[in-house]
């Protein structure tokens, strides 16, 4: 059989972007709260309900594809999230899951990053590739920052306060469980004695990729009696979320190390290192056993739980920070705890460990020598290619002054500086004038940009260009922006970005 499975997707999640379920799930805006409904809709224990009352909604595509899809591999072709999604459509299955099942058959797939080295998506992507799989990491500059990202981890005050509620909503459930099928907390307490053995066997055999928030030791030890059964583990919980909110009662940045974070919490509030570890594999479990099926509203006691077994796992390798106020508003109090990962080799070294050969290439991996020392591997073959254009169409230029002879410059002291603003504003008009395609401008951060096109709005300088072409502007919202690169794309080819002369306003 020879599949080759292609997907684009930009930010890790892609079930967004591809349901079509009718039951008000692909009508949800946020890739979380579609996973979540999905889950409404598609959970074993939803299932198993269903069959004896058909009045539970449950997802006709999945359960069409449960049966028939499973089955048939899908036919030799090249399929991107558009092609997997009419497929979908002509069968009457759910692409999303075709798509999973087929990463399995597939000889080749195209993925982000994230589906490697972010252990949540991995875990549910990717562990099962073959061992034998070729890695290629392209585009492989900021691969150190995409490990540091997957592995860090920010709480807010907001998402304590959030994750109480979790604890409330959880206690509750936890009681009416007990009164009214008590056997199913007792089976989970037998099975947490019992550990984690299946996960463990399935590491040792090569079954699964590791992952890193799921260290090695606690798959050969059972849970802690202080956290295995359900109360005392959602009181441990408690306890833990009142410290971190007595920690983000800060008026000053702070900043110190996991061993030091958790002698402070042993001293405050008697919590030890070894059942921290295992909050988040116990809170897992919970949310199974309570047959929790939307976890987009469980995800601050998700995040909390994993930044407990991360801080009580890792002595290095992490800092904490604690800063009384949000780079966006620098005078509003709103504490938050930054759990970052200085490491960017923790992330990757379950890829490493797993797959026979790993490249990595970009074509400005410079100094090429610095990534085996940050990634920490011994590389096999290193090479580096001159770059041959068929034609000179590379032009860098820096543009040191503006035309009313003031410098220009993004560096840090002049950035805000009202006639620097200006000068950019005028260099991108008089290219905008010149330029016959599209003009792509980049700015050193989301909120450096912000700044800049207000500014612009306000000096009437955004108006001038927009006579000369069309204005896209990137947000943050990967679905946002991926519309905006495609009608870019679209204006660039039919109009050479220019408004079109019949609709202007458009
Ligand atoms: S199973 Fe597929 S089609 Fe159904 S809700 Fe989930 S993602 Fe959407």
């Amino acid at each position: 059989m020879h599949i080759s499975c292609v997907f684009f997707v930009e930010n890790g999640y892609y079930v967004d972007l591809i349901c079509f379920c009718c039951l008000k799930v692909s009508a949800q805006r946020f890739g979380k709260l579609v996973d979540g409904k999905c889950r409404t809709l598609t959970a074993s224990h939803i299932r198993m309900q269903h069959s004896s009352n058909p009045d539970i909604p449950v997802c006709q595509f999945y359960e069409e594809f449960d049966v028939h899809g499973k089955q048939l591999p899908l036919p030799t072709g090249i399929y991107n999230l558009d092609d997997l999604k009419v497929y979908g459509k002509q069968k009457g299955w759910c692409p999303y899951f075709l798509a999973r099942y087929s990463i399995l058959h597939a000889n080749i797939i195209v993925y982000s990053y994230h589906y490697l080295l972010d252990p949540k998506i991995a875990d549910l992507v990717s562990k099962e590739l073959s061992r034998r799989s070729v890695v290629v990491f392209d585009e492989a500059h900021n691969i150190d920052n995409v490990c540091i990202d997957s592995m860090s981890v920010n709480i807010t005050r907001r998402m304590l306060d959030q994750c109480q509620n979790n604890i409330e909503t959880l206690q509750k459930t936890i009681q009416h469980i007990k009164e009214t099928d008590a056997a199913k907390l007792k089976e989970e307490y037998r099975h947490l004695v019992e550990g984690l053995k299946e996960a463990h066997v399935a590491r040792e055999t090569d079954i699964y990729l590791a992952n890193p928030v799921l260290p090695d030791e606690i798959l050969q030890e059972s849970i802690p009696g202080s956290i295995r059964t359900a109360e005392h583990f959602v009181g441990f919980m408690k306890r833990f979320v009142e410290y971190l909110k007595s920690r983000l009662r800060v008026h000053h940045v702070v900043a110190e190390n996991p061993p030091s974070f958790l002698k402070d919490v042993f001293d405050k509030v008697c919590i030890e290192r070894k059942p921290l570890r295992f909050c988040s594999e116990r809170l897992r479990s919970l949310l199974q056993t309570l047959e929790v099926a939307d976890l987009s509203n469980f995800s601050p006691i998700i995040l909390v739980s994993n930044f407990a077994t991360l801080v009580s796992t890792y002595a290095k390798g992490f800092t904490i920070i604690m800063e009384p106020f949000d780079d966006k508003t620098p005078t509003v109090l709103n504490p938050v705890l930054h759990f970052s990962c200085m490491d960017p080799s923790i992330a990757i070294k379950p890829v490493f460990e797993r797959f026979q050969s790993v490249i990595i290439t970009s074509g400005t991996l410079s100094p090429l020598d610095m990534y085996p020392k940050i990634l920490d591997f011994r590389p096999v073959i290193m090479s580096t290619f001159t770059m041959t254009l068929s034609r000179t169409c590379l032009c860098p230029m820096i543009v040191g002054r503006g035309n009313d002879q003031v410098t220009i410059s993004s560096k840090f002291e002049t950035r805000e500086d009202i006639a620097v603003i200006r000068n950019y504003g005028n260099l991108l008009l008089e290219m905008s004038a010149i330029v016959p395609d599209g003009i792509v401008s980049f700015f050193t951060s989301y909120h450096y940009m912000e700044n800049i096109v207000a500014s612009w709005y306000e000096q009437g300088i955004l108006e001038n260009i927009q006579r000369n072409k069309l204005i896209f502007i990137e947000t943050q919202d990967a679905a946002e922006t991926s519309v905006a690169l495609d009608k870019y794309q679209e204006v660039s080819e039919t109009q050479g970005g220019k408004p079109d002369a019949n609709n202007a306003n458009k």
